[in-house]
Formats: structure tokens, sequence, C-alpha cells
């Protein structure tokens, strides 16, 4: 008999659809998407461009909202939050890694990260000055983003995402515009988020090597999820969207 108990499930996709465009003529963004994500697990989405993993990933971290089906965000159905409970959930529960990294060009590096904290009422120069060191940027914590490298500008985003402590990290290509030095940096960032905080992330990626950190990778095309295999493999992975994106 297996005693072993299910991991608790943090985050729930139940037949998720996103639906752009006029009636007439509309795009099919996610069709009836279900995916779970347990707590301290990573999972990487890969799919070709326009499949619908940033859509996913937006209407996981309630920054957009589904036109059919559900989302429970650490037992909490987002459909059913007014804005304010959504922001509220966002601020305490979730961060969010853009690609662009979004950071604000007139602040400091501390005080970009410190910005959550700012808006969820706190103060905390403290934390925000840890996150930035535990990300390697200590000294660099007065810089302006221009004054920082791709990769450090990447570290500040997600010192700002994580200072939080959020129980759910979204990342849409965190490496995407990172040389392969400072891309290994942040997926061991996220690896350690994962192995010691008990974060949960849920990464879109391009990169084999990127989802082969990952413990998990689902394939996304057309909207739907097609596929999903274990982590681990660069190989195989690249191997594997290789041929969906042959027959996209
Ligand atoms: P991916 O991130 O996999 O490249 P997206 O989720 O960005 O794909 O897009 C999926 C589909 O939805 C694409 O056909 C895209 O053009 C369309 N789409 C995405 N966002 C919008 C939007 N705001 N308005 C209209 N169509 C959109
Ligand atoms: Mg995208």
């Amino acid at each position: 008999m297996n005693h072993t108990p299910a991991a608790e499930t943090v985050l729930s996709l139940r037949d998720v659809s996103r639906t752009y465009g006029k009636p007439t003529n509309p795009v099919h963004a996610l069709q009836a998407v279900s995916m779970d994500c347990t707590v301290g697990s990573w999972t990487a989405v890969m799919g070709p461009s326009g499949s619908g993993k940033s859509t996913l990933l937006n209407c996981a971290a309630g920054l957009d909202s589904p036109t059919s089906g559900q989302v429970l965000l650490a037992g909490r159905d987002l459909s059913g939050l007014s804005d304010n409970q959504l922001t509220e959930l966002r601020r305490t529960t979730i961060g969010f890694i853009f690609q662009g990294f979004n950071l604000v060009q007139a602040l400091t590096a501390e005080q970009n990260v410190a910005l959550p904290l700012a808006l969820a009422g706190g103060r905390d120069r403290q934390a925000a000055r840890q996150a930035l060191t535990d990300l390697g940027l200590g000294d660099r914590a007065r810089h302006r983003p221009r004054e920082l490298s791709g990769g450090q500008q990447q570290r500040v985003a997600i010192a700002r995402a994580v200072v939080t402590r959020p129980a759910v990290l979204f990342a849409d290509e965190p490496t995407g515009a990172l040389d392969s030095a400072a891309a290994a940096t942040v997926l061991e960032l996220i690896r350690h988020l994962v192995d010691e905080r008990g974060q949960t992330v849920l990464m879109v990626t391009h990169d084999p090597s990127a989802a082969a950190r990952a413990d998990r990778v689902v394939f996304m095309r057309d909207g739907q999820v097609v596929n999903e295999r274990a982590g681990g493999d660069a190989g195989a992975i690249a191997a594997e969207l290789a041929a969906m994106e042959a027959v996209a």
C-alpha cells in the first residue's frame, strides 16, 4: 500500500477557454485547458508562437479573464473575486516575471524591488535589500535599470517578483532576452525558490535547456495542451518541440 500523501494542488485550471476578437472572427487563444500545479513544483510551458502560452499564464495569474472555465489559485476561484480581492490576491500570493523586465526606469533597483511591498502597505527596505542580496545584487541597489546589464535587470525583476514570497511565481520567457550565462543564473535561482522555499513556478519558455530544468514540461498547440513529459532531458524536449513545430 502506498501511504505517500498526494501533493497539494495550489493552482488548478479547469476547462479554461479564452477567445479574443469579434464574434464574427474569433481567435480561440485557449480551448478548454485543464492543468494542476502542486506546491513546490516547477512546470515549463512550450509550444509554437501563437499557441496560447502567454494567454494561459495571464489567465492563471488573474491578469486576464477566461471566457469560460475556472482558475483556482490557493483555494480561491478567481472568477468569484472582486477587483479589489483579485488585486489583493495578486499582491500576496502571485509573483510575475515579464520577458521585458518591466522595471520602472526612474527608480533604483532597490526602489523597484520595494514596489510590491509598498503596494501591500509596507515600507520594508530591509526586505527589498535582502532580496537583491539573495540574487547577488546587493552592491547594485542604488543603480537604475539602464546602469545594469540585461542579466542584472532580469535578476532585479525576479527580486521584485519574489520579495513578497508569493506562493506561485509566473514567468513568461524569463531567459528569453539573456545570454546563456545570465540565463543559467536565473534558472539556478528559480530552482532554489522551488527546492528551498517550496514556491510553485509556471514558466513559459522557448528554450529546451531552460524547460529541462523544470520538473514537468507541458506542450501547447492551437490553444490546447497536447502533451506533457518530465523535465531533465533537453535533447528529448527539443526533439518534441521541433516535431510539433513541423506540423504547426
Ligand atoms: P504565445 O504566447 O504562445 O505566442 P499568445 O497566448 O500570445 O501565444 O496568443 C495566442 C493567440 O491569441 C494568438 O493567435 C494571438 O494572436 C491571440 N491573442 C493574444 N492576445 C490577444 C489579444 N489581446 N487580442 C487578440 N488576440 C490575441
Ligand atoms: Mg507569448
